[in-house]
């Protein structure tokens, strides 16, 4: 009898955590879901953050020209870690950086923070994965498979310079920055709307 009154207890206090945590519905679509913590922006936004070149590659998945100045850039690049140049999110290392040949950055596998989405991508007339940043779905590039490279994965994740920041090993990662000014920007937007109904 105890046992069951304690079941009932648990149960009962269960349902009022459950009650608490239930988050407060409003009609306009939060900036962030919080759910996943993805970085969701308009495209002004993104605009705005982005030059001209990497809202292009990255907000409406384009291809950077081959052998550009970006790519240049990339070659010359020692040990260190690619992030998404939208977010801020850890995508490759140097460490699965190769030389493909192919004008476009080339890493055979992403970095163990698997920060990278593969997406099936059917436009152009080819059946292609798409890659893109898993926190803000930013365009990155395309992964093939079995074309024969000496690497240890023999696949060739083909990414626009545009889309990456080099930082070096030595240098400091950048901080999510982005992610924690959105979930404070829709808080702020949160509170003004709960303020203006009162
Ligand atoms: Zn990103």
């Amino acid at each position: 009898m105890k046992l069951v009154s304690t079941l009932t207890l648990l149960s009962a206090t269960a349902l009022i955590v459950c009650a608490q945590e239930k988050p407060q519905t409003t009609d306009k679509k939060p900036a962030v879901e919080t759910k996943t913590d993805k970085v969701v922006k308009t495209e002004d936004e993104w605009r705005k953050m982005l030059t001209p070149e990497q809202y292009r590659v990255t907000r409406t998945a384009g291809t950077e020209r081959p052998f550009g100045e970006a790519y240049e850039e990339f070659n010359k690049q020692g040990e260190g870690t690619y992030f998404c140049v939208c977010c801020g999110a850890e995508l490759f290392t140097s460490k699965e950086k190769f030389h493909s040949g192919c004008g476009w950055p080339s890493f055979y596998d992403t970095s163990k923070a698997k920060g990278v989405l593969e997406k099936k991508d059917s436009s152009h007339g080819m059946v292609r994965i798409e890659t893109v940043c898993k926190r803000c779905d930013a365009h990155l590039g395309h992964v093939f498979e079995g074309e024969g490279y000496a690497t240890p994965t023999n696949r060739r994740f083909c990414i626009n310079a545009a889309a990456l920041k080099f930082v070096a090993g030595n240098e400091k990662k950048p901080e999510l920055k982005d992610l924690d000014k959105a979930k404070a920007e829709a808080a702020e937007a949160r509170k003004k709307e709960e303020a203006a109904s009162k």
